[in-house]
């Protein structure tokens, strides 16, 4: 027969709450093994707690049916235990003492089933009836249990021990120290045993033990991200806290009064205490809220914390227009509030197409200064739109269940980052943000982690426009050197069309009355007898056919185009061996040699005038001629020509006195010359510009030539 016992109501829930958490732990990862062993602890504990709920409940249990029950799971609770460590914590070679102990497990239940020596028998209690056991049976079970419990212990402690562990795995180094301590808790549940010797020792603080023990362990087992288990733990705590003295403090009062109450109100004494406890129960749930509140408060202060200071970097970041100064906020912000190690951003860059690091704080190591836009890491980030923390994929990645994580563990090793934050404008992954450890060796909860996006995707809108801005300032920068540079030609093209035309205008305006000199005195010196006469026409003639070919050279440089300009497809092999036959025994004469070195396989091909061309070469080695005579009594002029894409190229070069700095801006001007009066007219590179330009060619001086000059011709080459 069975009755209604207030203190069997309390070990009928607990016993579901231990088979739901077994079946959580059963359900929540796809290790089927290890989950299974994990949860038979706590089926062990739900048949240990109903059993005693049954016998509590039970008016006058006669046979040893619950007592056996009871027994049947609380004997497995220390193997399994045990049994969960060596398999959560891969301990092959502890496999051995695994079944040992089950076999010991097994010839303990076969004693209590069959036989009745061990429990002898059933001990009324004020809170109902409570097994007996014989000493012959507690002390090797005591022993039993300890071996085991305690195997499960030092398990666990040797491996929160162990070298090194806490830094590589932070996350299971927490896991482990909750599950250890939880253990211990847990072990605590040991002192209703004090009960089944015969002691009126009432059981329920065990069972509160063991279940605040439970819970935690079965959170330490589940929680990836194991910061939310103070939360959970402090619920937990005050749940069962509140309902503990709101529930209990009926029970103990009518446990003191009964007899008083009995006395008193007679056969409905039974009235007050079922009052008190109905309103108990009422209130019990708005203590549990205030309480729970007030908790969740100081929890949460330190997030309140985070968000404040974010919130006012996100309000700044606005502000602020400069890229660089930005960038450098997010990550002085992150690293500061939350106070990590180090970290680094990386941006993505549009015409790199990868994301560079571009802001970073603390970061010793040598760090990777880009992040390939296709690399897995990156391809994840922009996939799931999450951060990322490197324990959890290694966990997945250990897991096996998919090889990506595997690429990406060891992407973020490289990286140095413990967390990966991706931020986002609309669908556009703009920067990941890369954090190290926390100071305080602490690990990434998920509030961090929800900060850290908030952060991410309130500043991506500053960053975007930060950087439009940047390239609108770089693009003005380039534009307006490029107009400067345009400008700089023009005045150039302007100053030579001025002169070119003044100089024309002046040439001809010369040449008629110049032909009339020359022709003149080379009559009357056809006919003059005088030597005196005679030497000095000779005289008017050379200086006049000096003047002459410089009214030409000004014809040629104003365009005003001379006789016979003729327009062909030219070889430059035929230009350059005809200048050499014109200039090759005078500067053989003057000790300078011509090598002349072709490149590739010819012929190489210019539209344009034969005469022309060879005039420009002709000025170039004159020129040559005159820089190495500057400074030596031998030289040499080298020529190369070579195939562009789509071009000829030729080289000029000397072993000449080279180009001071301050000339080279100005040796294509119209009468720039170096050279001494009478000697130069300053005419000839800026012929030699005007004729390859009208080539749709380009004539450039070598810069950085050591010694000597070279100048460059490139002509189109001839289709
Ligand atoms: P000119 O030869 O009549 O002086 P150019 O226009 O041909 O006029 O040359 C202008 C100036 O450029 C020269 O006076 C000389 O200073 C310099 N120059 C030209 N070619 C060379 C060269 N190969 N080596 C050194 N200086 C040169």
């Amino acid at each position: 027969m069975y009755y209604f016992n207030p203190y069997a109501a309390a070990l009928f829930i607990l016993s579901v709450y231990f088979l739901f958490l077994g079946a959580f732990i059963f359900l929540s990862r796809r290790k089927i093994w290890t989950n299974f062993v994990c949860s038979l602890p706590y089926y062990c504990c739900a048949m240990w707690i109903f059993g005693y709920a049954m016998l509590y409940s039970s008016k006058d249990p006669g046979s040893l049916l619950w007592p056996k029950f009871v027994y049947s799971g609380v004997i497995f609770i220390g193997p399994t235990f045990y049994h969960s460590t060596v398999v959560l914590l891969g301990l092959k070679r502890q496999k051995k003492l695994v079944r040992a102990a089950y076999f010991t497990g097994l010839v303990f239940l076969a004693q209590v089933l069959f036989t009745n020596t061990l429990i002898v028998g059933l001990k009324k209690h004020a809170w109902g009836y409570h097994t007996l056991v014989s000493p012959a049976f507690h002390i090797p079970f005591l022993l039993f249990f300890i071996i085991t419990y305690g195997g499960a212990l030092k398990n666990l402690f040797d491996k929160y021990r162990k070298k090194g562990f806490r830094q590589e795995q932070p996350l299971e180094f927490t896991r482990i120290r909750y599950l250890f301590l939880q253990y211990l808790m847990g072990a605590l549940g040991g002192l209703n045993y004090f009960t089944d010797w015969g002691f009126e020792f009432y059981p329920f603080v065990g069972y509160i033990l063991v279940t605040i023990g439970i819970t935690l362990v079965a959170y330490a087992i589940l929680k990836h991200r194991l910061l939310d288990i103070p939360v959970v733990i402090t619920r937990t705590g005050i749940f069962i806290a509140v309902y503990t003295i709101v529930l209990g403090i009926p029970f103990v009062i009518t446990g003191w009064s009964k007899n008083w109450l009995v006395k008193e109100c007679g056969i409905n004494w039974w009235i007050l205490p079922l009052g008190l406890m109905a309103a108990f129960a009422t209130i019990g749930p708005f203590i549990y809220i205030y309480l729970d509140r007030k908790a969740e408060k100081r929890l949460l202060r330190e997030q309140n914390r985070y968000r404040e200071i974010l919130k006012q970097a996100a309000r700044e970041s606005a502000r602020i227009h400069n890229l660089r100064k930005l960038l450098n906020l997010i990550v002085y912000t992150v690293t500061k509030t939350v106070r990590i190690s180090y970290s680094g951003l990386y941006l993505f860059d549009e015409h790199e197409v990868r994301f560079n690091l571009k802001a970073l704080r603390n970061i010793k190591k040598k760090q990777p200064t880009f992040i390939d836009k296709d690399s897995p890491l990156a391809a994840w980030l922009k996939d799931y739109k999450e951060p990322l923390v490197r324990e959890e994929v290694k966990r997945r990645a250990e897991e096996g269940q998919d090889s990506v994580f595997v690429k990406i563990e060891k992407e973020m090793r490289a990286l140095n980052a413990t967390v990966a934050v991706p931020s986002f404008l609309e669908d556009k992954l703009l920067y990941i943000l890369v954090l190290g450890d926390k100071r305080s060796g602490g690990i990434y909860a998920s509030e961090d982690l929800n900060v850290f996006s908030l952060l991410a995707s309130q500043t991506a809108l500053a960053i975007e426009n930060a950087s439009l801005y940047e390239n609108m300032e770089d693009k003005v920068k380039s534009r307006t050197k490029e107009l400067m540079e345009t400008q700089k030609q023009l005045i150039q093209a302007e100053k030579l069309a001025t002169v070119g035309t003044l100089a024309g205008g002046v040439a001809h305006e010369i040449n008629n009355p110049l032909a009339a000199i020359l022709t003149n005195a080379q009559m009357m010196l056809s006919t003059v007898e005088n030597k005196d006469d005679k030497e000095s026409l000779e005289m008017i003639e050379e200086a006049a056919k000096r003047c002459r070919s410089i009214v030409q050279k000004l014809m040629v440089y104003s365009r005003k185009p001379m006789a016979g300009r003729e327009v062909s497809k030219l070889d430059l092999k035929k230009a350059l061996d005809n200048v050499n036959a014109f200039l090759g025994y005078q500067l053989s004469q003057e000790n300078i040699k011509v090598n002349v070195n072709f490149q590739g396989s010819g012929p190489f091909l210019v539209d344009g005038s034969q005469n022309e061309i060879e005039q420009v070469i002709t000025n170039l080695f004159l020129n040559s001629k005159d820089a190495i005579k500057n400074i030596a009594r031998a030289g040499e002029i080298n020529v190369s020509v070579s195939k562009g894409p789509g071009s000829v190229i030729i080289k000029v070069s000397d072993t000449g006195c080279g180009i001071s700095k301050e000339y080279v801006s100005k040796i294509f001007d119209p009468f720039f010359t170096t050279k001494d009066v009478g000697k130069g007219t300053g005419l000839g590179l800026s012929i030699c510009q005007s004729i390859i330009e009208e080539h749709k060619g380009t004539i450039t001086i070598e810069s950085g030539s050591k010694q000597g000059a070279t100048f460059i011709i490139t002509l189109p080459a001839s289709l």
